[in-house]
């Protein structure tokens, strides 16, 4: 049993260390305020190659492991959850486009989309329609060597620079069951009809911006159906979904361990009593109920990650979400609480983790959700808990 990371990715956790401390984490607060984009930290991801961490290296990707995948989002998110963001679903889409394209959709975009000169994301979710995705009602009518596209998204991460947009839609709206009339198109921005339409307003996640499309009459080229082959659009998404899960669930660490690092540094300097407030059993109990919870949730995320690495892992992803998310929502509360009434305040770091934490247990499948996957599984005895079953 080996509880360490290897050499390889000890070395890219002390450059994503770094980079993170130096560039993210002295301007997170005042730029999450402002809500002023994060341009500069943009292009220290790009010159580190972070577009392209899901990439194979041949079209000029990383093509990182999932435990260096999950260190990444766990720096990130240590800094500033918010910019995680950027990275998130644009790796996911990446991904998705890799496993499934066509060998002319690969060449065409992954190049570009390694370098971060293009960008993406994921369409998925409709204003009527979040976990039920087979509920979805956009359409692609198929006429000559076009789609004809109708319909719209919402939530959609890093849609005003995401192009192409993979988005899920109906190209048969009949098929019963509705997932096998379901396909991916990979919809360029320039494309007539396609429109961001609003930014939607959001308690955090700022830094990154989540907007709704509106889709009218946009002509797709047959050309750009990913994979070639209509009704695979559901398994196509739900593939890239479990690093989606390994992705949250490392942002969730990242944030539980900066909410950690400020409770345990406010408990040093401020004092009340005369003595340090870390002095108080009351507050050592929560620091230690902190770390206990931090480490715990660390070990299921990149446990998490080593399983993906050998198979498919769907119920330990999502028991790692779950976790995970569960943890980064109590720390936050926890973090606040050691730091007293200026945990409530803007000027401090802790309430933005508070705001940041709650997407967690939301994103890539609610919690409850997953709780209900992990459950059939179980039942179902595709899953087995404990050891050597
Ligand atoms: C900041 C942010 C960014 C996002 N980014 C993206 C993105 O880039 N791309 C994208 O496609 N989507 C994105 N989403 C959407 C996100 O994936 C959905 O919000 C999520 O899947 C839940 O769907 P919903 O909001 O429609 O909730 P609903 O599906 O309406 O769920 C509402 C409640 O009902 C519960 N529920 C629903 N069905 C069941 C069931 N079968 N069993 C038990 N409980 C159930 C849920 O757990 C939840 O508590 C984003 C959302 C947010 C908030």
């Amino acid at each position: 049993m080996d509880f360490e990371l290897n050499e390889d990715q000890r070395e890219f956790r002390a450059l994503l260390r770094a980079f993170v401390d130096k560039e993210i984490v002295p301007v997170a607060r005042d730029w999450e305020h402002s809500g002023r984009y994060p341009t500069e930290i943009v292009a220290g991801f790009k010159q580190m190659g972070l577009f392209g961490i899901t990439i194979p290296e041949s079209y000029g990707g990383l093509d990182l492991d999932p435990v260096s995948f999950a260190l990444v989002f766990e720096e990130i998110a240590r800094g500033w959850m918010g910019v995680a963001g950027i990275l998130g679903s644009h790796s996911l889409a990446c991904r998705m486009i890799a496993t499934h394209g066509t060998e002319e959709q690969k060449e065409h975009y992954l190049p570009e989309l390694a370098t971060g000169e293009r960008r993406t994301g994921i369409g998925l979710t409709e204003p009527d329609a979040g976990t039920d995705l087979q509920g979805i009602r956009t359409t692609a009518r198929l006429d000559g060597d076009h789609y004809i596209v109708n319909g719209s998204k919402t939530w959609i991460t890093n849609a005003r620079y995401a192009d192409p947009l993979p988005v899920l839609v109906k190209t048969d709206p009949t098929a019963s069951p509705a997932h096998r009339g379901m396909s991916v198109l990979l919809i360029d921005a320039q494309t007539p009809g396609y429109q961001v339409t609003k930014d939607i307003p959001k308690l955090g996640y700022k830094g990154t911006e989540s907007c709704e499309i509106v889709l009218e009459d946009v002509r797709v080229p047959v050309a750009n159906l990913l994979g070639g082959v209509e009704g695979k659009g559901m398994q196509q998404v739900l593939s890239a979904l479990e690093w989606g899960r390994v992705n949250i669930a490392a942002r969730s660490v990242g944030i539980a361990q900066r909410a950690f690092d400020e409770a345990l540094s406010y408990s040093r300097q401020r004092k009340a009593f005369g003595q340090p407030i870390g002095d108080f059993q009351a507050v050592q109990l929560q620091l230690a109920s902190m770390a206990t919870s931090l480490q715990a949730a660390r070990l299921m995320a990149y446990w998490a990650a080593d399983q993906v690495q050998r198979g498919r892992a769907d119920t330990a992803t999502g028991m790692a979400k779950i976790f995970c998310s569960d943890v980064a929502l109590q720390s936050s509360i926890d973090a606040m609480k050691v730091h007293g009434g200026y945990g409530y305040s803007t000027e401090y770091e802790v309430e933005r983790l508070y705001r940041d934490a709650m997407l967690m247990s939301i994103g890539e499948g609610t919690n409850d959700v997953l709780r209900t996957v992990v459950a059939k599984s179980l039942s179902r005895g595709d899953a087995k808990i404990g050891w050597g079953r």
